[in-house]
């Protein structure tokens, strides 16, 4: 296994303005820095990290520590809101079987009582469903969810494209989208509110109404709650930025979809209004015919 630097950091708890209408976080917690899962379209990668996000993953030592003041505080004022765990990394990085870092995290989370929505691609979440099976059971909702939902603890699955090979290009240290799909499985079958992220779908690729229609119906197959659809993003143009990356897997793979995809998205880092907004239907209408929601609550 690669080493991994220890890094320590100044604050580990990170308090949105606003709650996310999607995810439902009013905090988010990344325990570590970079990702080996090493996504193509992934919106973290740039200057910071280089073009392979797994040669600089590091992790951050003093995050537990940091949890426990930060997360203490909050709970002292009754602060309580949805922790994402987590927004710019992978909390079960391979990585984390031998530091139990995300893990140490979770039982600070549990001490708090403070509700979660773990976001992964990874079969690790499996090993900690103990811990979260106590969150989901224990968490104090903030008051606008307590209606809207059952336990304290949502564990969602991305998935850009059930396709495996183009997933083992995007996404080359993910497991299989299929791997996903059994891990939600299990966490259903455990009790857990779970779906999965179709964030981002790829245009031309995996966005048609035959490909979002296998995929929604996949997901209800596995066990999926809620299945919730998102476009791609594309930053940057230096070398080690997602639209870079991203426009050199077209030029090798699919040439003839760079002039569609150039007047999709203009000089924008998302593709056009029209486009969101058809996805959204598309994404909606399917959501009703499997019965799964397209939101989480
Ligand atoms: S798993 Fe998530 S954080 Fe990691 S590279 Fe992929 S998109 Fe980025």
């Amino acid at each position: 296994m690669r080493m991994v630097k220890g890094i320590e950091v100044k604050s580990v708890l990170n308090k949105h303005k606003k709650r996310d209408d999607w995810f439902l976080d009013d905090y988010s917690v990344n325990p570590y820095s970079g990702c080996s899962f090493n996504c193509i379209y992934c919106y973290i990668r740039g200057s910071k990290y280089g073009e392979n996000l797994a040669k600089t993953i590091s992790a951050k030592i003093n995050a537990p520590e940091l949890l426990e003041k930060q997360l203490g505080r909050r709970a002292r004022r009754r602060e309580y809101g949805v922790i994402l765990l987590s927004s710019s990394t992978e909390a079960y990085l391979p990585v984390e079987e031998k530091l139990r870092l995300t893990r140490s995290l979770l039982e600070i989370i549990l001490k708090y009582h403070f509700p979660l929505h773990v976001l992964t691609k990874s079969k690790l979440v499996l090993r900690d469903l103990d811990l979260l099976k106590e969150i989901d059971k224990n968490a104090i909702l903030p008051e606008c969810l307590k209606k809207k939902l059952n336990g304290g603890v949502v564990i969602s699955f991305s998935i850009s494209t059930l396709n495996e090979k183009l997933a083992k290009i995007l996404e080359p240290g993910a497991p299989k989208p299929k791997e996903r799909l059994e891990m939600m499985q299990k966490c259903k079958e455990e009790g857990f509110l779970t779906g999965v992220c179709f964030i981002p779908v790829l245009p031309f690729l995996s966005d048609s109404e035959e490909e979002l229609d296998e995929m929604i119906r996949t997901a209800k197959d596995y066990g999926a709650d809620f299945c919730l659809v998102g476009a791609l993003t594309l930053f940057g143009n230096k070398e080690a930025d997602c639209k870079t990356l991203y426009y050199k897997f077209l030029e090798k793979y699919y040439p003839e979809l760079i002039p569609k995809y150039k007047s999709l998205f203009g000089l924008s880092p998302q593709p056009s209004k029209g486009y969101q907004k058809e996805l959204e239907k598309r994404a909606k209408r399917l959501c009703e015919k499997y019965g799964v929601k397209n939101r989480i609550v």
